[in-house]
């Protein structure tokens, strides 16, 4: 996915900015503790998709 996109998406609970992880296969809204699927290189900005992050999972600001 491009990276540029991230400059559109918000996240749909906050509206903040996300972060990708890693891996690319999730974005993350830091605030909500959220990670948001990336499925196809289509992001899922969904809350009932969304995976509740742990404390260790949450990337460095
Ligand atoms: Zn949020």
């Amino acid at each position: 996915m491009e990276t540029r996109l991230l400059d559109i998406l918000v996240c749909p609970v906050c509206k903040g900015r996300l972060q990708v992880n890693a891996d690319k296969t999730e974005l993350i809204c830091r605030a909500d503790r959220l990670a948001f699927p990336v499925r196809d290189g289509i992001p899922v900005m969904l809350e009932p998709e969304a995976r509740v992050l742990t404390e260790s999972e949450l990337p460095a600001a």
